[in-house]
């Protein structure tokens, strides 16, 4: 039997959080914020009532595409803390009216021609994983309908070059659908979003998705080595080379481009061996400005470790156990194909230099070991935001970047302004920071808010932490998005940060490669105007 993903929250049903734990946890999350908290029971299926599909299939396609009320409900937001909350209590305003699950590159040309003829909007689907609304079906009046494309069943490695290390792979391809099908070659793409299980190749290169590891080949945009797009207007296949200065780069094009230029229906990657030599420490500071500068020094001596992921405080306490206030910085390298003890002891000498200390020692160690069982509690994670809708209170995160010399004040910044604002609107809360990435001009702080709420609050509520979030990052100098893409939700900044003639040179983009503006309309543009 087929495994069935929550049409409304985070990944598998036989995965859920169970109304034991959800309850569990509840009461943690009360004596946290000292106030009751009410559960809730997840929506059904049955209780949903979705406005009657506008438009229906051309004969042709038909059967491409369903109306079936599960397939519309699970495709109308991504997985954003604002989508589940408003899924959570059957808010779908906006499904779309028909999903199509194209199952070869034809087909999606017969869809993107139908689309544009008959003016309705087209938004292409991987995983759903976006955070940013950027597979929301809320477009505006003037289309006819709204088709959601769902690329999971383009789902093959169709080709391994063992010579050059690279493989053509479908867009639709789900993390772990593509690694099992590399693993038999001995390779892998080791890219790994902490969405990987329920996010696609194609959706990675659409959003400029970033892997967790911390430095070197873990974006993405560094494993594109040819892209394969479909267009309204027709095709656009690049070449395959390993580099090139050849004008502006046809990939840079579209990695990034968020399902507004066109559909990405292949790709040749650049794949690597699978790790096999690991070596790891957990350096602990007094402050987390050592830990800061540790990292910055880290970064900057060209070891570039696979993890280097400094934990504030609150979040060492949380994740790494470290109840005595200090810093961590976990650090970590991997190869397949030298041992690396020598790395790891120039990298603890760094974070000597800056006062850290390694209480466990340095491991090294030819297996995955407790890394696997990281990365399985890394995916498990986001099953527990679910549970926190359930209780009525808020989850949320957001990323950034800046270089180093501006760092301590945007960190100084958000954190302060993102307490004030949880003082003021939620009445307490939490933020936390770690790193995800660190690159030797600067760094990519992550932050974890956690507060109470009341159900028919949440949503509105958030906005407003989003909001002084967001306002505080762009001041500071920082980046509205790192890895999590504009979307939607951050457009309002996005548009503000962006130079404006590189504005309206997407827009001409846009105008070539979608004439009739059906790709996603409102995803890091405005569509051109439309008669209606
Ligand atoms: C719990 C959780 C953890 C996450 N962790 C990470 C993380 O570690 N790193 C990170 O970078 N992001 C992360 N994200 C965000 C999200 O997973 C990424 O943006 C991911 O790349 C989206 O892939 P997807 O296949 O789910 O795309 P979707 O959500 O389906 O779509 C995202 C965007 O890409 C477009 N798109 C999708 N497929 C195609 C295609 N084939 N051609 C053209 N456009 C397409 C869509 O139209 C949309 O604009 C996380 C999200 C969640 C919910």
């Amino acid at each position: 039997m087929s495994r069935r993903r929550s049409w409304w929250g985070w990944g598998w049903l036989d995965q859920a959080v169970t109304p034991e734990q959800t309850r569990a946890l509840a009461t943690s999350v009360a004596a946290r914020f000292a106030r009751s908290v009410e559960v809730r029971s997840p929506p059904t299926l049955a209780g949903l009532t979705l406005p009657p599909p506008r438009v229906a299939a051309p004969r042709l396609l038909a059967h491409l595409c369903s109306d079936d009320t599960e397939e519309r409900a699970g495709h109308t937001y991504g997985k954003s803390f604002r989508d589940v909350v408003r899924a959570f209590h059957g808010q779908l305003d906006h499904p779309p009216d028909l999903v199509a699950r194209p199952t070869s590159e034809p087909d999606v040309v017969a869809l993107l021609e139908w689309c544009s003829s008959a003016g309705v909007a087209a938004i292409p689907y991987g995983g759903g994983s976006s955070v940013v609304g950027g597979v929301e079906a809320d477009v505006g009046g003037s289309y006819a309908g709204v088709v959601s494309v769902d690329l999971t069943a383009l789902d093959r490695v169709v080709e391994v070059d063992r010579v050059s290390r690279a493989a053509r792979i479908e867009g639709g391809a789900l993390g772990p659908v593509l690694e099992g099908q590399l693993r038999p070659h001995g390779c892998t793409l080791r890219h790994f979003p902490q969405s990987f299980e329920h996010s696609t190749l194609g959706g990675w290169i659409a959003t400029r998705s970033g892997g967790h590891y911390a430095t070197n080949y873990t974006h993405i945009d560094d494993f594109v080595e040819a892209v394969r797009v479909v267009t309204p207007a027709g095709i656009v296949q690049s070449r395959r080379l390993p580099g090139s200065g050849a004008g502006p780069s046809p990939d840079r094009m579209f990695v990034g481009s968020e399902g507004a230029l066109g559909i990405i229906t292949e790709a040749w990657m650049r794949i690597q061996d699978r790790p096999t030599w690991r070596a790891s420490a957990s350096a602990h500071f007094a402050t987390w400005s050592a830990g800061v500068q540790a990292a910055r020094a880290v970064a900057q001596a060209g070891l570039f470790p696979a993890n280097c992921r400094l934990l504030d405080a609150s979040e060492a306490s949380t994740s790494a156990g470290v109840v005595d206030g200090s810093t961590v910085l976990v650090l970590g390298f991997e190869s397949a194909d030298h041992p690396l003890e020598a790395w790891i002891d120039r990298a603890v000498e760094c974070c000597a230099d800056h006062g850290g200390t390694v209480p466990e020692g340095v491991r090294a160690a030819s297996t995955e070991g407790t890394a696997g069982a990281w990365r399985s509690s890394f995916l498990r994670a986001p099953y527990g935001r679910d549970a926190i809708v359930a209780m009525g209170c808020i989850a949320e995160t957001f990323e950034t970047a800046a270089t180093w010399d501006r760092f301590d004040e945007l960190h100084r910044a958000v954190v302060v302004a993102v307490e004030s604002a949880l003082s003021s609107i939620c009445g307490g809360g939490s933020v936390t920071c770690r790193f995800t990435h660190v690159y030797p001009d600067g760094a990519a702080p992550y932050f974890t808010v956690l507060a109470p709420s009341t159900h028919g609050s949440q949503e509105a509520q958030w906005q407003q932490l989003k909001e002084a979030a967001s306002e505080a990052i762009l001041t500071a100098g920082g980046t509205i998005t790192h890895h999590h893409a504009v979307g939607r939700d951050h457009r309002r900044w996005y548009d503000r940060q962006r130079p404006p003639i590189w504005a309206e040179s997407l827009q001409a983009a846009k105008r070539v490669l979608d004439p009739a503006g059906i790709l996603n309309p409102g995803v890091l543009m405005d569509p051109p105007p439309r008669q209606t």
